[in-house]
């Protein structure tokens, strides 16, 4: 029909099926996604699991993100969240009842203990924690409440390499579900779904999104039943990402091989060579023969990658700061597993209630980017330096002091 210029600014171009590939997922933005006939409209609720039905359940640029993961990891159905937290605890409420309860590491992610003290036990679900080097000896943790138990290895800031088949292996014969926080190594160094793990957990805001710029999770499941279960949870929670987003971490994906093996080859140089340095009392790095679980790393894993934590001894604390400033490579913050190299400082060693974690000192995580190796090295030496030589003037201060005192 004719229609005026207001309408002429609006009306649909009739694209579809133009005649155009390019290498790239296209963006799909979309809140109301549209039907060629009423039937098919009525019919739109089925298709949250596979097909599209509004902006929030799913776009074509949002399922080729799912598409990807699932390849990489192996998995029937992959699910994407608005952040790695999100799909912690969609996970865990999609699994855990009133009256049961869930096991975490002692080392897990640190936003799980408030979490589960203060949202899980108002509904009247249970946690507990465990030594992350607990193996097979989970089997005796497992009482008649327990419904879900999580993993991460290696664990948050403290890297423990945990024994994911013993522990699927003993929680599996008891009829319970794992879930594993598999963050840190990416599906391309260790894939959770071929050890049997229920579900295997991201933050895609580290290594997968791997740019620093997009916040999301994903959940991979090798059952399709146990999707739909959580697809379900995610639309009653209100979940879903943009495509935009989801572009980024397309994009991203593409050079995940590669930046690992970069990301790796760098942390473990410089991880060998801060082990050396005189305030460090241990390194924690998976790849190093001294790391709790090294073995199991061995044995599971098929590579490392960027993420390692120093312990340094307490006297390092009061010049940590002016050290850790002193880095014109490393950008102090939380988060990691992006181009650039980030720092963060724990002041206090981390929380422990199942484990005692035998160090005083502050702990510093590195996240070791695409930078040139020398540089970073030479940028850590530097602040190494000044700590070590702010504590021989503090020492010599405290010999003058002394001897003016005698
Ligand atoms: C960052 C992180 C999370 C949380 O992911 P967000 O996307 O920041 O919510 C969960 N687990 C681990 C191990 C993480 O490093």
């Amino acid at each position: 029909m004719d229609v005026r210029d207001a309408t002429l600014c609006l009306k649909s171009l009739g694209e579809d099926g133009i005649d155009f590939t390019s290498l790239t997922v296209p963006v799909n933005r979309a809140s109301t996604i549209v039907f060629p006939t009423v039937e098919e409209y009525q019919k739109r609720r089925q298709a949250i699991y596979d097909g599209y039905s509004y902006g929030l359940y799913g776009t074509p640029t949002s399922r080729a993100l799912e598409h990807r993961i699932a390849l990489i990891e192996g998995a029937a159905r992959t699910l994407v969240l608005p952040s790695g937290f999100a799909a912690i605890t969609l996970t865990t409420l999609a699994c855990v009842q009133t009256g049961q309860r869930v096991l975490f590491p002692d080392s897990t992610y640190d936003t799980v203990r408030p979490f589960a003290e203060q949202f899980l036990a108002g509904l009247g679900i249970c946690s507990s924690y465990y030594d992350p080097m607990i193996g097979a000896g989970i089997a005796d943790l497992l009482e008649e409440d327990v419904a879900l138990v999580w993993v991460e290895s290696p664990g948050s800031m403290t890297l423990e390499v945990q024994d994911v088949p013993a522990i699927v292996q003993a929680t599996h014969k008891r009829g319970i579900k794992v879930a594993a926080d598999n963050t840190w190594a990416t599906p391309l160094r260790f894939k959770p779904l071929a050890h049997q793990v229920d579900f295997s957990v991201y933050a895609i805001s580290k290594y997968l999104g791997g740019h620093s710029d997009v916040v999301m999770g994903s959940i991979s499941m090798s059952d399709p039943a146990l999707y739909r279960r959580l697809k379900d949870f995610s639309r009653y929670m209100g979940y879903g990402v943009s495509a935009d987003e989801s572009s980024l971490v397309l994009r991203g994906i593409e050079t995940l091989a590669i930046r690992l093996d970069r990301c790796e080859q760098t942390a473990l140089r410089l991880a060998r060579w801060v082990a050396e340095q005189s305030p460090v009392v241990e390194v924690r790095y998976p790849a190093l023969p001294t790391n709790p679980g090294h073995y199991i790393w061995k044995r599971d894993f098929s590579g490392g990658t960027g993420l390692f934590s120093i312990f340094l001894a307490p006297w390092a604390r009061p010049f940590l700061a002016e050290a850790v400033e002193s880095l014109e490579l490393f950008a102090i913050g939380a988060s990691w597993g992006g181009t650039r190299s980030v720092v963060a400082v724990l002041d206090r060693p981390p929380v422990r209630t199942a484990t005692v974690l035998a160090h005083e000192g502050p702990i510093i995580r590195l996240s070791i980017g695409l930078e040139d190796a020398e540089d970073l090295h030479a940028d850590l030496a530097r602040a190494f330096a000044l700590l070590k030589r702010r504590h021989d003037e503090e020492v010599a201060d405290d010999r003058a002091v002394q001897a003016t005192s005698l």
